[in-house]
């Protein structure tokens, strides 16, 4: 089936374009003319045109499932996170499961014995607003058959629980995955790299088989499914049914900023580094393994130590791919990074919440956090992404973010680092250049240009509210309001 699109305004992405109206034609996934007539006519009337948008760092599942979640994001203490927890526990009796709260700012840690006070019977999970904790009271801890305590889980037994809860949580998954898709669509998304917790590379195909096609998946496999994915004769970029393909080895290097566990070349201020969970000779067997085999790696550095060992390893074994969250990094770092070819796979929204845990935790480095413009001027490639659910599927709300690098009346946070929208939108449609023949029919028509200028903030804003006309995945309607 063709479809042309009548009277549209090409974005120059790359390329530059005559900014006059043009139409454009898709057939068998690709843009094939610029004009000729087609089966489906669709009037534009001179709304600007955009490859689709990507999203390179999704955790799908817990995204679709953190959509329908209780939000105790902004919460400034336990008090004000048992306070809506108890509002929205009122009358229920099935399991809450809220999402959100960041206690490394917190004077008060949270304990189990405060939401013991809303309920002693109903399970209550909270998930941290980075997912590397989780806050229970004792119901949930029963539930979920975990030792009692008195404090949140860290990381080490929260993620060995996960997989437990999801599974208890199975059953309204569908509901979750349709209305996570169907959401992306509406944002212009037609892509993401999912880096779930899961065996994605069968996952993937069975959802597709069972319905699910507005969006192509990318996924990732960790570490202990590598052998698994290899036995299988699968490389990055192997199709696997429906519009999934294989993606890259993840592994998680070392820790977050607000568990204080990334590792750092200078100490917190209790002295300790952090924590590299991979050691340098791991880290090594593991590319050269993913290398040798055709997959790409997505490694995963938040510290600036944690990111000058994820290149040793990358020198050493020649592996592609690229690092996960750059969060902090020593400058020198970013001119070895672009030698080797490697791209930075950043999530700029979670700047607007991590500027205040920076002030606090790394006060002598803010300067180095999140350095945007200083990698690009090193010559890396830019890589949007949410890491939802750690923030919202929303690449307008990256680009926002990375344009003005503040999310309120504040001033931007480090400034120099800012991203030009033109450069923003370039780092958020998975490298393809200005529409044009040839062009994949991954498409999406917005009511306003992207690349309005202005000042910062009226450029924020107006990126935030950018709203979707329609988007095409392989010439496909995904979303369509016109
Ligand atoms: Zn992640």
């Amino acid at each position: 089936m063709s479809v042309l699109l009548r009277n549209v305004r090409l974005v120059p992405v790359t390329a530059a374009t005559s900014g006059d109206l043009t139409d454009v034609r898709m057939e068998d996934g690709k843009v094939t003319e610029l004009g000729e007539p087609a089966e489906q006519v669709i009037e534009a009337d001179g709304r600007w045109l955009i490859p689709g948008l990507w999203d390179q760092h999704v955790h799908f599942r817990q995204w679709a499932q953190a959509r329908l979640r209780l939000d105790v994001g902004g919460t400034t203490g336990p008090a004000e996170a048992v306070a809506r927890v108890r509002e929205h526990v009122d009358g229920r009796s099935a399991v809450v499961v809220g999402a959100g709260f960041r206690p490394a700012t917190w004077s008060e840690q949270p304990t189990t014995a405060h939401l013991d006070a809303v309920s002693s019977t109903v399970p209550i999970v909270l998930i941290s607003g980075d997912v590397h904790s989780g806050w229970l009271n004792s119901a949930a801890q029963r539930w979920l058959g975990v030792t009692a305590r008195e404090g949140v889980l860290d990381e080490n037994d929260w993620f060995d629980l996960v997989p437990h809860l999801e599974e208890l949580l199975a059953a309204d998954l569908d509901d979750a995955y349709r209305l996570a898709v169907a959401d992306a669509s509406a944002r212009g998304v037609v892509g993401v790299v999912d880096m779930e917790f899961e065996s994605g590379f069968r996952a993937w195909p069975a959802r597709f088989a069972a319905g699910f096609d507005g969006l192509r998946v990318r996924t990732a496999t960790y570490a202990e499914g590598l052998e698994d994915v290899i036995a299988a004769g699968l490389r990055t970029g192997s199709a696997l049914g429906g519009l999934a393909t294989m993606g890259p080895l993840k592994i998680i290097s070392d820790g977050s900023l607000n568990s204080r566990t990334a590792r750092c070349c200078e100490p917190y201020g209790d002295g300790r580094f952090g924590v590299q969970n991979y050691p340098l000779d791991e880290l090594v067997r593991l590319l050269g393994r993913a290398q040798s085999s055709g997959l790409a790696v997505a490694l995963h550095a938040i510290g600036d130590a944690a990111l000058t060992t994820a290149l040793d390893a990358f020198e050493a074994t020649g592996a592609r791919g690229g690092v996960e969250h750059v969060q902090l990094a020593r400058f020198a770092d970013f001119d070895r990074m672009a030698l080797l070819g490697l791209r930075a796979s950043i999530q700029p929204a979670h700047l607007l919440d991590d500027r205040d845990v920076a002030a606090e935790i790394w006060p002598d480095r803010v300067d180095r956090c999140y350095a945007f413009g200083s990698m690009l001027a090193a010559g890396i490639e830019l890589a949007l992404g949410s890491d939802a659910p750690v923030s919202p599927l929303d690449p307008w709300l990256a680009m926002a973010a990375a344009v003005h690098r503040s999310a309120d009346a504040r001033e931007p946070w480090n400034p120099a680092e800012s991203l030009t929208p033109a450069q923003a939108l370039r780092a958020s449609v998975d490298g393809q250049a200005t529409v044009a023949v040839g062009s994949p029919a991954d498409l999406v028509l917005v009511e306003a240009d992207p690349l309005a200028i202005g000042d910062p903030s009226e450029v924020a804003a107006h990126l935030r509210d950018m709203r979707v006309a329609a988007t095409f995945v392989a010439g496909r309607a995904t979303h369509l309001t016109i």
